[in-house]
C-alpha cells in the first residue's frame, strides 16, 4: 500500500539516525548525492520495494542509482552468494576460478571486449580507462560531455550538472583537484558532433580519447543520435584517439551486450559497474587484446592493482547476474515494455494536463523533465525547472514511490517491476501532476 511517510516528519527512527549519522558522518552521509533536502533511512527490500526504518514501503525506481537491476534482495544472486560466503577467501596471489568466469562472461557478452579487468568501483574502472587512454596514444587530454558522470576520481569529477554561469567552462566537482588535471579535460556538447570536431581542431594530436556514457542518464535520458555515435566513432578514429563507452547504467541493463549492442558502434574501451552484480561492489573496464595486454605486469607498462580486484563475493554477484539475463532474455522484453508503457503514460498525462513538460527514457529508464521539448542535448535542459521536479519528487515520495531526488536524472524499472507497479505509479503521478497546476 502507498505510505504515508513523510521526509520531514521528525519525530521517525530515521531522522534520528540522521541526527546520529550527522555526528560521526559528514553530512550524515556516504556520499554526497544520498543527502538532497531530505534525510532518508531504509532498513530493507524486497523485489521493487524497499522499506524505511519506520516500515514505509516505497515503490523503488531509485534503485540505488541504478545498482539493482533485477530487483533488492533477488534469490538469483544473494543465493550463490551466501553460499560464496562460507567457501571463499582472499588470497592476493594468483587467479581465482571465479576471475576466469567472470572475464569470460563479460567477454562473450560485450561485443567489443576480448580481455576484461575486474575493479571495485565504476570509478576505478573509468580512472584505469582514462589511464590507458594516455598510455596508449602517449596524450595527455581528454574530451567528456557537460552533464556526464563518469565518477569521483579527478580527470572526470567536472561539468556534470553545472550552474548555468558554469556550464561548459571550468566547473569542478570538488575541491583539491590539480588545476593542470582540470585543464587536460576538455569539455564538449552531447549530440552534437561539431563541439568535438572543434577540439580536435583546436588540439591536434594532443587528444588521447573522448569519454561518454553512450546514454548520458546522470542528466536524465539524452538518447544519441545514430549520427552523433557513427560520427564519434569515425573522428576518434581518424585522429587517433580512443573512443570510451562508459557503460556503467547502461551496460546489462539497456541490453545484455550494452548499448554498443543496441547502436552498433564499437567502443575501443568499455566500463561497466552498478548493476552488473545487481548491487554487490564491482567494476570492470574491457577491450581489444592490443589495447588490454598494457595491465600484464610482465609485458606492459599499465599499472593494475588493487588489494580487492576480483574479490569472490563480487564476481559471484556478478556471473550470477550474467547468467541470468543470458538464460532470460525475456527480462529485457518486459523491462523495455513496462518502460514503454510509462513513458507513454507520463507522455498522455503531461499533454492531459497541458505541461510544460518533456517525457525521455530508453529501455526500462524513463525521466520526467520540466521543460518543454525537444530535447536534444545538455543546453536544452538548463531550462530545467528544478522547483517543479522537486515539487513532483517530494509528492510523488510522499505518496509511496520512490525515485531518484535531483531533477536531470532518470529512474529505473527493475526486473521485478509489475505492469501493476507501472500503472499504480501512472495513477499517482496523474494526481500530482494535476496538483502543481
Ligand atoms: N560512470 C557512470 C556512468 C556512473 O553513473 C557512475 C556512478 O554513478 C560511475 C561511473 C562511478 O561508479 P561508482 O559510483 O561505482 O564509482
Amino acid at each position: 500500500a502507498a505510505s504515508d511517510h513523510n521526509p520531514r516528519n521528525t519525530a521517525t527512527r530515521g531522522w534520528a539516525l540522521h541526527q546520529a549519522a550527522a555526528e560521526v558522518i559528514p553530512g550524515g552521509v556516504n556520499s554526497a548525492t544520498r543527502y538532497v533536502g531530505h534525510p532518508y533511512a531504509f532498513g530493507g527490500g524486497d523485489g521493487a520495494y524497499v522499506v524505511d526504518l519506520d516500515g514505509n514501503r516505497y515503490l523503488d525506481y531509485h534503485a540505488a542509482f541504478g545498482a539493482i537491476l533485477l530487483g533488492h534482495n533477488s534469490p538469483v544472486v544473494d543465493d550463490p552468494v551466501r553460499a560464496a560466503v562460507g567457501a571463499l577467501d582472499l588470497f592476493g596471489l594468483g587467479v581465482t576460478e571465479l576471475e576466469v568466469e567472470l572475464a569470460t562472461r563479460v567477454t562473450e557478452a560485450i561485443p567489443s571486449a576480448e580481455m576484461m579487468i575486474a575493479t571495485m568501483s565504476g570509478s576505478e574502472a573509468t580512472a584505469q580507462a582514462v589511464r590507458l587512454a594516455r598510455a596508449a596514444t602517449g596524450r595527455q587530454l581528454l574530451v567528456k560531455f557537460q552533464g556526464g558522470f563518469h565518477g569521483w576520481h579527478d580527470a572526470v569529477a567536472r561539468n556534470v550538472i553545472s550552474r548555468p554561469e558554469l556550464a561548459y567552462g571550468r566547473d569542478p566537482l570538488s575541491a583539491g583537484i590539480l588545476d593542470s588535471v582540470l585543464e587536460s579535460t576538455l569539455i564538449a556538447e552531447f549530440n552534437d558532433l561539431d563541439s568535438v570536431k572543434a577540439l580536435f581542431e583546436q588540439y591536434p594530436d594532443r587528444i588521447a580519447g573522448v569519454i561518454m556514457e553512450p546514454i548520458p542518464h546522470n542528466v536524465g535520458a539524452l538518447v544519441p543520435t545514430q549520427e552523433f555515435v557513427d560520427g564519434l566513432r569515425a573522428l576518434t578514429a581518424d585522429h587517433g584517439a580512443l573512443l570510451i563507452f562508459d557503460e556503467v547504467i547502461t551496460g546489462f541493463r539497456h541490453a545484455l551486450g550494452g548499448y554498443q549492442e543496441v547502436c552498433g558502434v564499437q567502443p575501443d574501451l568499455t566500463t561497466f559497474g552498478k548493476g552488473m552484480a545487481n548491487g554487490y561492489p564491482i567494476g570492470g573496464l574491457a577491450g581489444p587484446r592490443s589495447l588490454m595486454e598494457r595491465f600484464d605486469g610482465q609485458k606492459g607498462d599499465v599499472l593494475l592493482a588493487g588489494t580487492f580486484n576480483g574479490y569472490a563475493l563480487g564476481a559471484t554477484a556478478a556471473i550470477a547476474t550474467i547468467d541470468h539475463l543470458r538464460s532470460n532474455p525475456d527480462f529485457y522484453t518486459r523491462t523495455h515494455a513496462l518502460g514503454a508503457r510509462m513513458r507513454s503514460g507520463l507522455e498522455g498525462i503531461v499533454s492531459e494536463l497541458d505541461l510544460q513538460a518533456t517525457v525521455a527514457g530508453f529501455g526500462g529508464v524513463f525521466s520526467l523533465y520540466f521543460t518543454a521539448g525537444p530535447i536534444k542535448g545538455y543546453r536544452d535542459l538548463m531550462r530545467n525547472d528544478d522547483q517543479a521536479y522537486a515539487t513532483f519528487h517530494r509528492r510523488m515520495t510522499d505518496a509511496g514511490f520512490l525515485m531518484i531526488p535531483m531533477s536531470l536524472k532518470r529512474n529505473h524499472i527493475s526486473g521485478s517491476h509489475t505492469e501493476e507497479d507501472v500503472d499504480r505509479t501512472l495513477d499517482a503521478a496523474r494526481d500530482v501532476l494535476a496538483s502543481m497546476k
